[in-house]
This record gives C-alpha cells, sequence and structure tokens, in this order.
C-alpha cells in the first residue's frame, strides 16, 4: 500500500525528516518525505502492518522538540518505489507550519563543545537539529538555511557532508557549523575596534573578573554583564544603566552553583535545567555572597543557567578565575527601552556602558528576551514569556477567524490567532517610549509575515490613551473589538487552561494595579479588584474592592504615600488621625492639601485596585513611601511578610445595588492604629495578607454561587504574590472551589493579549463587536 499524511505541529526545524527518514529504513518502507508551508509531507509505500508500526513509533518515539498536533492520511496508488528518500521543500503552499522556539545547547553537543578531539571543540556556535537558535534567526518560511540568518555563512564540505547524511545529527539542521565556516567571536572597545586576543571568550571572562562590564551578544539580544559578587561592579553598572533598583538576573555555571544561590525546590530545578533556560525566581540563601545591589530589598534573585554554547565557554572560562562565580546578566538596554539585537545599536546605546563588547557575526533577526518564571504550589509558573516559549502557539478549543490582539501599555505583548493557534509575542515592554513602540510595531509585522496571518478583526484596550490602542485604532480595514482589561484578564486564563465557556460562566478574581473601567457617566474608572462572572457572550461585574481615592492620579503608582493617604481618607474621611499621617516624610506639609483634593474629589480619582491597596499598606506600615518601579511597594510587603504570625485583619463584604463590595476599612482601622504604635511590618503584612485572602475566597463563593459555577478564575498581577496565590487556592479548595490559575502564560499584563484574543473571537462569533466593552447589569 501507498499512504501520503500531513503532519502539523512543531514539525520543522527540530530533526523531524530524519527521524522520519530512519524511522522508514527501520520499517524497509519506501517513499519520501518534504517540508511544505503546512508541515511536514510523508508518503509511504509497503505492507500494511509495516506502515502501522511506522504511524505508532512516529507518535511515540518523536523527536524531542516536536510537538505533533494532528496527522492527516490518506491512501494513493502504488509506485513501486523500492527507496526513501527526502525530498526538496515546497514553499507554494499555504505556510500553515509551526516553527520551534530557540532551545539550550543540547547534551550531545555540549559533550562535543568540551571534547578537545572534537572539530567543535570550544566552539561558540555548535548546534543540531535538537538544540540551536530557531525563532531569533527566521526571517520567513518554510525554515531553511536561505531563510535564516545561516545565510551569509557557506558550509565547509564536512559540514555539507553532515548536513546531507540522514543519518547524521545534524542532517538538515540549518544552523549548522564549525570554526572553518561558521560564525565567530570577536572582542572590541566601546567604540567597535578590535581587541587583539586570540581568546576573546577569555579576555572578556579576565575582564569581568577584573571588574569590568561587558556586553554580549546572546541569542535573542544583548546582555550587559559584570561579577555578581562586586558590590562597586553592580553598582556602577546601575548607574550607567538608569535602573536603581528592579533586580538583576544571575547566571551560573551550573546547577550546583545555583544551590549556593538560592533556595530551590524541585519543580524550580527542573525549571533550571529545563531546554527553555528561563531566569527562575527563589529566595536567596543566607550567606549567597552576591551584591547587595543584585537584588536590593528583595525576596528573591533571579537565576538562570548557560543556554547558548557561549554562555556556557564564558561561564567556564570565568568560573575558572572565580570558583562557583556567577555574573549578572541583564539585558543590554538603557532604563525601560528594548534590549539591543545589532552590533550597531548595541555599540550606540550600550557604548557608554560597557567597557568591553563580545561580539559575533550571526546576526539576530528577532528579539528575544529571556523569559523568566517561577514554581508557586508546585507548579513552574511563567512570569515573562519570551525566549524559549516564542512562538509556540497556545491552542483554542476551535478555530475561528484570525485576530490581532495589541495587548494593554505595561508588560506588553501582542497575540495572533489562526485557527485554533494562538501565538502570543515574547515581552515587549512598557509601551512608554518611542523605541519600544518601534519593537511593538517590528514584532506584530515579523509575526504576521512568519505566520502569514492577515487578521480579520483588530482587539484593543478600552483606555483611550495607550500607545497600543492608538496603534490599532489606526488599522484600516478589520473592525475594532474593544475589550476592558479584567476582563481580558480572566479571558487570557480561560484560554490557556482551555475552560469551556460553551458551558457557562466562570467566575474571575481579576486583582491587579491598574485597568481601565468603563463608567455610566462616560469618564473611564481605575479597576483593579474586580470579581467578574464571564461567559461566551459578555461579563458581569459581581463586585469589587471599594474605590478609595489616588491623591495625585498615577503619581500615586510610585509614590505609595500618596495611596496610603487615600486608604486613611477611605478609613477616617475628613477625621483621620494627624498621628497616623506621619508615615510619610515625602508628604512634607502636602498632606492638608491633599485631603481636602480627594474630599472634593479633584485630581484624585477613584480607583478599587487591589495592587494600589497593597502599595499603600506597604506605606501605612512604613516600608516604602516612594517606589522605584510599579508594584516594587507590594512586592516588599509580600518579602517583609512574617510566615509566624497567624492573625488577620478584617474585610467586610457588603451588598449593594450593584453588586458587593469588599470594604476594607476595618482593615486600614487596624493595621493603620497597629503601625501607629510601631508593630512591625511584617506582622501587619502578615495580617492583612491572611485578612484579604479569607475575603476574597468568601466572595468568591458567593460570586461562584450566584453564576451557577464551581470555577474560580485567578488573574491579574496581584497573583505574581506567591503567598497570596497559595493561600487563596488553599481557601477555595476548602470550600469546594476549583481554581484555575495560569502556568504558561503570565498572571500579569503580559497574558492580556491572550485574552483580548479570544475575546475578539468570541465577538466575532456572537455578531457583537461591544460586548466586553461594559459589563452587562446584573
Ligand atoms: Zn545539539
Ligand atoms: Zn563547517
Ligand atoms: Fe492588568
Amino acid at each position: 500500500m501507498r499512504v501520503r499524511a500531513l503532519i502539523q505541529g512543531i514539525v520543522q526545524g527540530v530533526g523531524f525528516r530524519p527521524f522520519v527518514y530512519n524511522l522508514a529504513g527501520e520499517h524497509r518502507l519506501a517513499g519520501q518525505v518534504a517540508n511544505d508551508g503546512r508541515g511536514v509531507i510523508l508518503e509511504l509505500e509497503g505492507d500494511e502492518a509495516a506502515v502501522e508500526a511506522f504511524f505508532a513509533e512516529l507518535i511515540a518515539r518523536k523527536p524531542p522538540l516536536a510537538h505533533i498536533v494532528c496527522v492527516e492520511r490518506e491512501e494513493i496508488e502504488p509506485r513501486g518505489e523500492t527507496e526513501f528518500r527526502i525530498a526538496p521543500s515546497r514553499g507554494e503552499a499555504r505556510k500553515r507550519t509551526l516553527i520551534s522556539p530557540d532551545t539550550c545547547v543540547c547534551e550531545d553537543c555540549l559533550a562535543e563543545l568540551t571534547d578537545p578531539a572534537d572539530r567543535r571543540f570550544g566552539y561558540p556556535f555548535i548546534n543540531c537539529t535538537n538544540c540551536g537558535p530557531r525563532y531569533t534567526i527566521i526571517k520567513g518560511i518554510p525554515y531553511d538555511r536561505p531563510l535564516t540568518t545561516m545565510a551569509a555563512f557557506t558550509m565547509c564540505p564536512a559540514c555539507q557532508a553532515e548536513y546531507e547524511n540522514p543519518a547524521d545529527r545534524r542532517f538538515h539542521a540549518q544552523p549548522n557549523a564549525c570554526p572553518a565556516c561558521g560564525p565567530q567571536v570577536r572582542l572590541t572597545d566601546p567604540a567597535g575596534n578590535a581587541v587583539e586576543t586570540a581568546e576573546p571568550i577569555a579576555a572578556a571572562a579576565e575582564a569581568l573578573a577584573e571588574g569590568k562590564i561587558v556586553a554580549v551578544k546572546g541569542l535573542g539580544g544583548f546582555h550587559l554583564a559584570v561579577d555578581a559578587a562586586s558590590e562597586t561592579a553592580v553598582d556602577r553598572l546601575r548607574r550607567k544603566k538608569h535602573r536603581e533598583e528592579k533586580p538583576l538576573a544571575v547566571m551560573v555555571g551550573d546547577l550546583d552553583a545555583a544551590r549556593r544561590l538560592v533556595v530551590l525546590s524541585r519543580p524550580d530545578e527542573e525549571l533550571l535545567v529545563s531546554s527553555v533556560r528561563p531566569i527562575v525566581l527563589a529566595p536567596k540563601r543566607p550567606g549567597h555572597g552576591l551584591a547587595e545591589a543584585v537584588s536590593p530589598g528583595g525576596k528573591y534573585f533571579g537565576v538562570m543557567l548557560p543556554y547558548t554554547p557561549l554562555h556556557f565557554l564564558l561561564l567556564a572560562a570565568f568560573t575558572r578565575r572565580r570558583a562557583g562565580g556567577a555574573l549578572v546578566m541583564t539585558s543590554g538596554n538603557i532604563s525601560e527601552e528594548p534590549m539591543a539585537i545589532t552590533d550597531e545599536d548595541a555599540l550606540s546605546r550600550l557604548g557608554p556602558i560597557a567597557d568591553l563588547f563580545l561580539l559575533h557575526d550571526r546576526d539576530i533577526f528577532a528579539r528575544a528576551d529571556d523569559s523568566v518564571a517561577m514554581s508557586v504550589l508546585g507548579l513552574p509558573r511563567v512570569i515573562r514569556r519570551a525566549r524559549g516559549y516564542v512562538p509556540r502557539p497556545v491552542f483554542l478549543d476551535r478555530d475561528g477567524p484570525s485576530v490581532l490582539a495589541v495587548g494593554p501599555e505595561l508588560k506588553n505583548t501582542v497575540c495572533l490567532t489562526r485557527d485554533n493557534e494562538a501565538f502570543i509575542s515574547g515581552h515587549i515592554g512598557d509601551l512608554e517610549n518611542l523605541e519600544t513602540l518601534k519593537a511593538f510595531e517590528a514584532t506584530i509585522d515579523h509575526l504576521e509575515s512568519i505566520l502569514e496571518i492577515e487578521p480579520e478583526a483588530v482587539a484593543l484596550d478600552l483606555h483611550p490613551d495607550y500607545l497600543s490602542t492608538q496603534y490599532a485604532e489606526k488599522i484600516e480595514g478589520p473592525p475594532l473589538i474593544r475589550v476592558q482589561h479584567h476582563a481580558a484578564h480572566i479571558l487570557s486564563a480561560a484560554a490557556e487552561l482551555g475552560l469551556d465557556l460553551d458551558k457557562g460562566a466562570v467566575v474571575g478574581l481579576a486583582l491587579d494595579g491598574t485597568g481601565y473601567g468603563p463608567s455610566v457617566d462616560g469618564g473611564g474608572t481605575i479597576w483593579g479588584g474586580e470579581i467578574l462572572a464571564v461567559n461566551k457572550t459578555g461579563f458581569t461585574r459581581l463586585g469589587h474592592l471599594s474605590p478609595f481615592r489616588l491623591p495625585g492620579g498615577s503619581q500615586a503608582i510610585k509614590e505609595p504615600w500618596r495611596t496610603g493617604l487615600g486608604l486613611l481618607h477611605l478609613a477616617f474621611g475628613e477625621e483621620w488621625p494627624e498621628h497616623l499621617v506621619g508615615f510619610t516624610r515625602r508628604a512634607e506639609g502636602r498632606i492638608e492639601l491633599l485631603g481636602q483634593m480627594m474630599d472634593r474629589g479633584v485630581g484624585s480619582p477613584l480607583t478599587s485596585s487591589v495592587g494600589r491597596l497593597f502599595d499603600g499598606l506597604a506605606a501605612l506600615c512604613g516600608l516604602k513611601d516612594r517606589a522605584a518601579y510599579e508594584g516594587q511597594a507590594a512586592i516588599e510587603l509580600e518579602a517583609a511578610l512574617d510566615p509566624a504570625e497567624q492573625g488577620a485583619y478584617s474585610v467586610e463584604i457588603v451588598t449593594q445595588e450593584d453588586g458587593f463590595v469588599l470594604d476594607p476599612r476595618p482593615l486600614i482601622h487596624r493595621a493603620a492604629a497597629e503601625a501607629g504604635r510601631g508593630a512591625p511590618a511584617g506582622v501587619i503584612s502578615a495580617r492583612f495578607h491572611r485578612g484579604l485572602s479569607r475575603a476574597l475566597a468568601e466572595a468568591a463563593q458567593r460570586a461562584a454561587a450566584e453564576a451557577g459555577t464551581k470555577t474560580v478564575v485567578l488573574s491579574g498581577g496581584c497573583f505574581m504574590n506567591a503567598w497570596l496565590l497559595t493561600d487563596l487556592v488553599g481557601r477555595l479548595e476548602v470550600r469546594g472551589l476549583e481554581a484555575a490559575v495560569h502556568r504558561d502564560v503570565p498572571t500579569n499584563d503580559g497574558g492580556v493579549s491572550l485574552g483580548q484574543a479570544l475575546a475578539a473571537r468570541l465577538a466575532l462569533e456572537a455578531g457583537d463587536l461591544e460586548m466586553w466593552t461594559r459589563p452587562k447589569d446584573l
């Protein structure tokens, strides 16, 4: 018999054709295999039993990086062939294949890298069909060398022979290279002048050991590296990079070195050594020996292991000089701009920061930041989804039209859908400057082109001022579908976890810093503590945190003391106890003025944000009156929590006409009184966390009963708080509810684009493009 099969999924660039070739050989089957725009096309000829055995093993033994989504088979006329061959790619069909993410160097390649007898000994660009660069070097598909940034290198006879030998591990490995024919590293000064050295990597390691800053061109962009144990070097990097307090990621040589820095759970270790190689957030271990400036005031270090051969060699050379040493490896950018990916851009933007540049001539086509993950409740949770994950799709429960979702403002990602696939872009950043906006536009263009997607609708946030909103409004043609931010959060988790919205509503707790909420009087209000019921035709706002005022509006994000005042104003009104406002040194005589502004409702918008509630509490208990970045005060409030303290403040749930509110006034009264008496921040933090969690569980149960569901979706940036997430999930389970929690998609705003995309598809399905713009009446 002869069978033709179309295999779809991640089947190109992952060693699939050589695998098929060898498997066909084992079963003595003739025929051919080829890449085409939809996946892999396979024809097999032989006896029926052999064909069936082949397909069973195809699934069971697939290459490590392959992901088979479906196999479509049909029987065709036999041709009497006796050989199996690999046929040339066919690019003419619709380009429907999936591209593999970039992958950490594999064990086989590492063994060769460190074998003095191997022809690739010490070669920083070693790779094979099971590992190496993919997404970041692909300019178009089908995935073949001419459409990658490796097109500039012609393989030497030895590499070409591997590439053409179906039995070789490098058969059709598109980035295949060796020291004779492939990319090379070089060391330069900040002006781009070559630094003479036979061993650029060793020279870079030497400079790092001396406390210098080295810009390192990696896989998806540049890093800035310094010795993580050197207080002066790390301080100098921070000053030059204009990064005051955000934690810096560190890279260590191996798992043992990581264990000496941080306390790792088993899932943390699995994450660290996984082929994605994310930055893993884990609690600092006492006596870690790193500079205080790496993660000032924080509870965690972000740690990663080397993932490219270049990183392995650099860490090996560095740790020869500093046994067990660690390198700060932070993105090569200034402040909040996107990371540099070209040599020119790196030299011009990072020139004033780095003392040396470790460059190479394999171009990076698509930017990929390091991914960030942590484990909570025994499972890995992705916080920043980029390198190693992109462009792996989230599979939706059904086919539908292609849509583009442009994401929110902070931690922006975009999302494109194609049939049942949703492709979330890598982390783009905060859309607050021109450089990031350009990266945002380039990402949309790149994804649309490699995925061949022409969106039939565009999903966007309700906020009129977001740059992503303004970008979407300029697109001509496809209809715009506006999606309320917190509904998008809940839909994001629904999409990721495959929740069945056809069966009915789910309850969603969307807790975050800021999102635009629709308002009856036209002006937007700031939401962020929302209890929603969401189904496939829209959402209802069942409950929310009692709104309080933010004196100075968005200034309160970086000045939590203002939020602290807002909370006192909510709890005590105009008559707030004077002695309690001593918590802020920054208020400097403005307290009375701000109080009057809040009384009159001027310059002090109302918010129901739980993220801001955390900020305000951090200020009230004297932890943080000024934040260097959004969410810092909340993070430090969690870090301060005293695990031995078992008390809880109370939050009242009050029924109103338009649903119920979580009224935090009793909580604020007690927290303020205890802070005024000088109670430790760790005690106040514990009582606050536990009290809030208890109230949220009660509210969720009430909402679930109203909505007729057992499923409670938790989404929003507040759920990066591991204590809150763990405690609340436990409380929900005790109440017989099922908590649905993000895993591969960030719970923060990095996941919002996926929710927008699902919202747009549901809106098109229902024929109502407005259904996500405001809640339905109760
Ligand atoms: Zn390999
Ligand atoms: Zn070669
Ligand atoms: Fe959000």
